[in-house]
């Protein structure tokens, strides 16, 4: 089965940038551009502050709406300053985004842990993008296939393939992220291909159907050439999807 069989996902992840009425006017400026939506589906991640109102500027447009975090805890209780899945759909989130390298790096996220909150997104009915890839210095011993292998596993291992059938999957290579240096469509696909294999082992059907996003310095410029490859099913953006322009030419090249 090839990628014309699955609809290309093109997610921006917003991290901490913008103010209210910026991301307002940047919605505003994506809801325009958007079309009838259609071929590929778009989303946006904004600050958790930020969801609550993006909701309902987003209302009657085919734009989804996700989260970039999410509390691990499956009930409510006496953990400050967490957000629960729950929650997250209460306010009208349909994704969230786990284990981002950012998250991982920065704030010390382990494998257990991104398989705790992938659990919570779905135990709240909500669709988990796991994000999983390699730091420059494990490419360069040649590790990354076995860094995207213990990502991958992780969940695959603790929750089965059947968790992979409801959820997304974004290969971002650490060092691509946010860096200008994006991987090359060959080094992309290949990393996807084995993801993909790695879930067929189990089941072959959930693999087959699973969107398996690239993330890491996507621009207008490189999004065609990456998206034409056969195991890459969209995009995870950051820096571009803050320019309304620039996202709306990365989710074009998705429709194409
Ligand atoms: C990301 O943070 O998920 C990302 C891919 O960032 P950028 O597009 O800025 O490299």
């Amino acid at each position: 089965m090839g990628a014309g069989m699955r609809t290309s996902i093109v997610a921006g992840n917003w991290k901490m940038n913008g103010a209210f009425g910026e991301s307002r006017d940047l919605v505003m400026a994506l809801a325009a551009g958007v079309g009838e939506g259609g071929d590929a589906e778009m989303l946006l991640c904004p600050p958790f502050v930020y969801l609550d109102a993006a909701a309902r500027w987003l209302e009657s447009t085919p734009i989804a709406l996700g989260a970039q975090d999410v509390s691990r805890e499956g009930k409510p209780g006496a953990y400050t300053g967490e957000v629960s899945g729950a929650m997250l759909a209460d306010v009208g989130c349909t994704h969230v985004i786990v284990g981002h390298s950012e998250r991982r790096t920065l704030y010390g996220e382990t494998d257990d842990g991104v398989v705790a909150k992938f659990r919570a997104v779905q135990a709240a009915g909500l669709v988990p993008i796991l994000c999983v890839g390699e730091t420059l210095a494990e490419r360069e011993e040649g590790h990354t296939a076995a860094v995207v292998t213990r990502q991958v596993g992780a969940v695959l291992d603790t929750l089965g393939a059947d968790a992979l059938g409801e959820a997304v999957v974004a290969y971002e290579p650490v060092w691509a992220i946010g860096t200008g240096r994006t991987a090359t469509p060959d080094q992309a696909q290949e990393v996807h291909a084995l993801i993909r294999a790695l879930i067929a082992v189990q089941d072959a059907t959930i693999a087959d159907g699973l969107r398996i996003l690239y993330g890491g310095s996507v621009k207008g410029a490189n999004a065609a050439e990456l998206f034409a490859r056969e195991d890459i099913d969209g995009g995870l953006i950051g820096g571009a999807s803050l320019d309304a322009a620039e996202f709306l030419t990365i989710f074009h090249a998705a429709t194409g």
